[in-house]
Parts: C-alpha cells; sequence; structure tokens
C-alpha cells in the first residue's frame, strides 16, 4: 500500500458545508471572534449535549480548561487533582494560575482516574496541607469514559467541583448522557486531530447561564460595562472566531458519523486482533453505561513478544517530531529517558512507520515528566505500567476497512 495511514485527521463534510458557512461570514463581513456562526455553532453543540447545558466557544480546549479553573476560583496556592494519564492541556493551565497539580492514578479498566485513589488524595491533602483541592479534573482518555458515577460521588461528598476533561471524549457517554455533562464544566476540544475540528478551537460546557456568563466574560478580556475600557479582573483573548465556527457548524452535521466511523474502526481492530499472540486491543467494560466515542484505537504489547528490529530500538536520538506535531520541537541529547515505552513497542513504531503507518505511544504519565517532578502523585503504577506496554492505533474517518486489515498483517509480520 502507498498511502501513508495517519492517527486521526481532520475530515470535512461531503456536501463541503463547512466552506459555505466560513463563505457566509465573508459575504456578510463577520470576520472577527463573535457573530452568527459563534452563537448558532454553540446553540448546536447544546443540543448535542442535550439540551440542557449552556456552551461557550473558545479558542482552544485548553483555554476552556484555564477558564473552567478560573470560573472554580483556583488560586496561586491551590492544589487541582488532576488525572495523570493524560495530555498535557489538562493540567498546565493549573500551573498557569500559580496553583499546583497534583496527580491521580488511573484503574485498569477504563485507563482513567481511580476512585478510591481519587478518595485517598482528597483525605491526604486535607491532612497534609489543611485544605480541600480546590477542583478536580478527570480526562475521557482516547474517547473512554471515566467511572462518571464514582468519581461524582466522591466529587460531592467533599463540595468539590468537577472539570471535566473530555477533549478527547467529545460524544462519549456514560449511562446515556453525554461526557462534559456530570461535572461543573466540561472541556471540549476541536483541534485539527480531534472527534470534529474548527481547524483549532474549544468550548466549555457549563451548568448555568451564570456560569457561561462569567466564563465569557473571563473569555472577552473581562471588560466592566463604561464607555472606556474599565477593567476590575485580569481577562483573556480567548473567544472563538465567527470563521473557525463556520467550520464547526459544518463539522457538526457530520459528527455522528465521524463517532459511528471511530467506533467500526475499533470493532474491526476487535475482530482482527483476536488472534494475534501478544497484542491486546484496549476496549471500553462490559457494563452498558460505558459507551466511548473510541477517538483514538489503543492496544498493548505484551513485553515477552520481539519484534523485527527490537535491537536498535531508541538507538539514534530522534531529529524531527514523531508524528505531525505542530510547531518546534526541541532537540535533545540522548534517546531515551528514564520512563519510556518498551523496546518492542518502539520497534513496532518504527516498523509500522516504515510501512507508511503512523503509530504512537500512549501519553507519558505527567507525574513523570520532568517539568512536574515535584508535584504530589497518589498511583498503584498502573498508567506508567500502561505506558510501558501501550501504543494508539490509527482510527477515524479516513481509515478504511482494507487500511484496518493491512495495519493488523504489518503488526504480525512484525512480531517474531
Ligand atoms: C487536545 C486535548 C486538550 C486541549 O485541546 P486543544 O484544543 O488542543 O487546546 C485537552 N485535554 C486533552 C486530554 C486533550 O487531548
Amino acid at each position: 500500500m502507498d498511502k501513508q495511514i495517519y492517527l486521526c485527521l481532520a475530515h470535512m463534510s461531503k456536501a463541503g458545508l463547512e466552506q459555505k458557512y466560513v463563505k457566509e461570514a465573508f459575504d456578510t463581513n463577520w470576520v472577527v471572534p463573535l457573530g452568527p456562526n459563534v452563537n448558532a455553532f454553540e446553540e448546536d453543540l447544546k443540543q448535542f449535549t442535550g439540551g440542557t447545558h449552556e456552551v461557550v466557544a473558545l479558542s482552544a480546549g485548553t483555554a476552556a480548561v484555564h477558564l473552567a479553573l478560573i470560573a472554580c476560583s483556583v488560586s496561586p496556592g491551590d492544589e487541582v487533582l488532576v488525572q495523570s494519564f493524560t495530555f498535557c492541556a489538562s493540567s498546565h493551565p493549573v500551573t498557569y494560575l500559580g496553583a499546583k497539580p497534583v496527580f491521580v492514578g488511573s484503574e485498569p479498566e477504563t485507563w482513567n482516574m481511580d476512585p478510591v485513589l481519587l478518595e485517598e488524595a482528597i483525605k491526604d491533602r486535607i491532612a497534609k496541607i489543611g485544605k480541600k483541592p480546590k477542583a478536580i479534573v478527570p480526562v475521557a482518555l482516547y474517547g473512554m469514559p471515566y467511572d462518571c458515577k464514582r468519581i461524582m460521588e466522591i466529587a460531592d461528598r467533599y463540595d468539590i467541583p468537577v472539570v471535566e476533561d473530555a477533549a478527547e471524549g467529545f460524544g462519549s457517554k456514560f449511562d446515556g448522557r453525554i461526557l462534559s455533562t456530570f461535572g461543573k464544566f466540561g472541556v471540549l476540544s476541536f483541534n485539527g486531530n480531534k472527534m470534529i475540528t474548527t481547524s483549532g478551537g474549544g468550548a466549555l460546557v457549563c451548568q448555568s447561564v451564570e456560569d457561561k456568563n462569567t466564563v465569557m466574560w473571563y473569555a472577552t478580556q473581562a471588560r466592566d460595562a463604561y464607555p472606556y475600557y474599565q477593567h476590575t479582573a485580569i481577562g483573556y483573548n480567548y473567544r472563538m472566531s465567527n470563521i473557525c465556527a463556520g467550520i464547526g457548524r459544518g463539522q457538526m452535521t457530520v459528527v455522528q458519523e465521524h463517532i459511528d466511523h471511530h467506533k467500526h474502526v475499533q470493532a474491526l481492530y476487535e475482530e482482527l486482533l483476536k488472534e494475534v499472540r501478544g497484542v491486546h486491543i484496549h476496549r471500553q467494560p462490559a457494563d452498558s453505561r460505558y459507551d466511548s466515542n473510541y477517538w483514538l484505537c489503543t492496544a498493548t504489547l505484551d513485553a515477552n513478544v520481539r519484534v523485527q528490529g527490537q535491537e536498535n530500538a531508541y538507538k539514534e536520538v530522534i531529529k524531527t517530531a514523531v508524528g505531525g506535531a505542530a510547531g518546534v520541537i526541541k532537540a535533545v541529547e540522548s534517546a531515551t529517558t528514564d520512563c519510556q515505552p518498551n523496546d518492542n513497542v518502539e520497534a513496532l513504531r518504527v516498523f509500522m512507520a516504515a510501512n507508511r503507518i503512523e503509530t504512537r505511544p500512549v501519553w507519558k504519565p505527567m507525574h513523570k515528566q520532568p517539568v512536574y517532578a515535584d508535584a504530589p502523585v497518589y498511583t498503584n503504577g498502573v498508567e506508567e505500567e500502561i505506558f510501558k506496554v501501550g501504543f494508539c492505533l490509527p482510527a477515524g474517518p479516513w481509515v478504511t476497512d482494507a487500511d484496518v486489515k493491512y495495519i493488523v498483517e504489518k503488526i504480525k509480520e512484525a512480531i517474531l
């Protein structure tokens, strides 16, 4: 096969509605960070999330996390409990605010925040620093729902607000209810690689009009009602552009198709990988409350499986970004760190890449990141174990049945 198969790529509607809405924005001269597309996109998101919540469209999912924490009055010196097994955007905004992330480990079933560890962390932080954490941030890793029931029970018992990071879990459900509507706030992302895209963008799902207004105020430089600029708080320029929202409106017409396709690809991997020794596809718990969007399909590779080229794993310092990372990647001196995927997992990545298939290690737990070396962590080591053996497989609308078969064939070929 000579086509390159990517992990997850933006996919526009066949009808080209994205371009129609963007053109409308130009034709009516609404080329600003507000306007008809922004309002309509927010309404679409409101309906999609069940019609019970308010939605603010923002410039990025990271901005949504940041504003949610501000609205939970996270301040310098406060602590916020964050799932360790996540992308850095879940925890970095805690640091932006001068607060401290305290990381919580994962349960093996969902790979997400372990409710037992969450409660242990809350009790221990109260005992150690004499005050409650200001917020709890569970993450729908690769789209998989966290145990919403138990996490919300614990959060309610201690009266701590939950900021759901559903950036990867747009459209995933727990017990029939869409993720982002359980907590005080729910974070969505429309980056280029997410379930739907606005090229770049995000949204915050809020429980009340009052919260929506607070978030909107902070997202538009926190201006007070005077004829001149008057500020009583520090705000941000985080509102979504009317151009990006036009793309979002078009994408909302295909979001269900996208989710169905991701689930279809997952089912195909489950079927085809059954026979492959040492490879285990990650699937949702056999509990009908879980309904993952399977944003990325993930699997683990047993440590005792040998893979072609394994003896050369990590021999070379990587010169460029692995995958399609944007921006600048800082050059490094060494090919290894003290916490990394097993040699066979790295060898599999290299083998697949040579066959034009993009795979990627699962996200490295935040408490193992040098930048968070001093952050407290409550863990049973589950996420660190998964980091050593896990990898992400291509998913999404561009991945065909033939691609999945080809990918599985190549995995079989790689294993010795
Ligand atoms: C993508 C992502 C975000 C942030 O979204 P951006 O729109 O890229 O800023 C937050 N959390 C998680 C877990 C993500 O994967």
